[in-house]
């Protein structure tokens, strides 16, 4: 055995053992034709405001940008499948993505990853170089992962395990040492189109093209402003995130389940009701989404969310929560709940929209107000 298979060995070995459900290496490349394809997809515009993934490029392009002398790349990933319903199986009440009912990944898989850079540099005479990334890196890192033999990047651009699914965690180390590396798997989609087709606001352009700007998962985490009216009703029950290209995909049809109970949903948070939703206010959902990933929302964004939703929800009962929240002090949330309202009971609601042209004096829910009136009265 050489040096670089008994290192290979070894270090896929103790990622195994530190908890990483998936580990493959790949070699670190000057150049990847996958980075030109991306930047394509930034041209097209359909990062939308995800500016930092335009910052982050040139990294992307060049592994060598991100560690001098990087020569491999060793892609690790989590199953957080647990065994609860999917978004097509559940009723009533919102719906939290799967990833983001327990602890917040970027914690846990940064912990583990920490720890097999720490394996790697301790395992090699020579100090070795070592860069660990969960998500956050400028890093290519679904690319990564297939060249790995890790999975393949599906239509739905999630990267799917034929024997685990695609409820995965991903993450990397790369180094400088020279080690053994894994082959591409096979695209394993065929002439299959239920996430294209089954996706509520037709994201996926085409196969393996999302526009993100449509996509629920950038609607309810990304965006800081206002959700797109014309897109609201498409966002359905989803409060954070969106699970249906995956839940439709055959791949997860046997997916397995993780034994990591960090990644479990917290208490309330399957499916979670409306009223409790829409009381929570700043502190209340600072308790309940502490070192959760719904964090990153912030109370404005989440409550604008939930408005969305409770407001596709048909159900008239919630309309005297919504007003609750129209004493709101973000106008991104006063915004959601006008048109929350107008969407449960439309022109029944003209006069107190009428009332609130009177007193509201932020031109983003005037504008919102404006909208509703008009639709109401037509
Ligand atoms: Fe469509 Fe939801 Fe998948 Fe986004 S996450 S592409 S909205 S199905
Ligand atoms: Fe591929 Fe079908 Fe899964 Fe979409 S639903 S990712 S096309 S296998």
């Amino acid at each position: 055995m050489n040096e670089a298979t008994r290192l290979s060995v070894l270090i896929k070995n103790q990622a195994l053992a530190l908890g990483f459900d998936l580990v493959g290496i790949s070699p670190a490349e000057s150049h990847y034709g996958e980075a030109d394809l991306f930047e394509q997809w930034l041209g097209w515009g359909y990062a939308g405001e995800m500016n930092y993934l335009e910052r982050g490029l040139s990294k992307r392009k060049e592994v060598e940008r991100v560690l001098p002398g990087a020569r491999s790349i060793v892609s690790c990933a989590v199953n957080y499948n647990t065994e609860n319903p999917r978004s097509t199986e559940a009723s009533g009440g919102g719906w939290i993505s799967r990833y983001a009912w327990g602890d917040d990944y970027h914690d846990v898989m940064g912990k583990m990853l920490g720890e097999l850079a720490d394996y790697i540099t301790g395992l090699c005479p020579e100090e070795a170089g070592v860069r660990a990334y969960v998500d956050t890196g400028p890093v290519l890192e679904k690319v990564h992962a297939s060249r790995s033999g890790v999975g393949w990047v599906g239509k739905n651009t999630c990267l799917i395990n034929q024997r685990v699914g695609s409820w995965l965690f991903l993450g990397e180390v790369i180094t400088d040492v020279e080690l053994d590396y894994d082959s591409e798997v096979e695209d394993r989609c065929g002439t299959c189109t239920r996430c294209i087709d089954a996706c509520p606001t037709d994201a996926i352009v085409e196969p393996y093209v999302l526009d993100a700007r449509k996509c629920i998962s950038y609607l309810t985490i990304e965006l800081k402003g206002k959700i797109p009216i014309e897109l609201r009703e498409g966002v359905e029950n989803n409060v954070f995130g969106c699970d249906v290209c995956q839940d439709v995909c055959p791949w997860n049809r046997e997916a397995l389940f993780t034994l990591k109970k960090s990644f479990a949903p917290r208490e309330k948070l399957l499916s979670p009701d409306f009223k409790w939703l829409m009381e929570l206010d700043g502190d209340g959902f600072r308790e309940v989404f502490r070192k959760s990933p719904v964090k990153r929302a912030k109370h404005r964004g989440f409550m604008r969310n939930v408005l969305v939703a409770v407001g596709n929800s048909g159900n008239k009962e919630y309309i005297e929560y919504v007003r609750g929240l129209l004493g709101e002090d973000e106008p991104v949330i006063r915004a959601h709940a006008v048109w929350a309202p107008w969407r449960l009971e439309g022109g029944d609601c003209l006069a107190e929209l009428e009332h609130l042209l009177e007193t509201e004096t932020d031109e983003e829910v005037l504008e919102e107000i404006r909208y509703a009136v008009d639709s109401a009265r037509n």
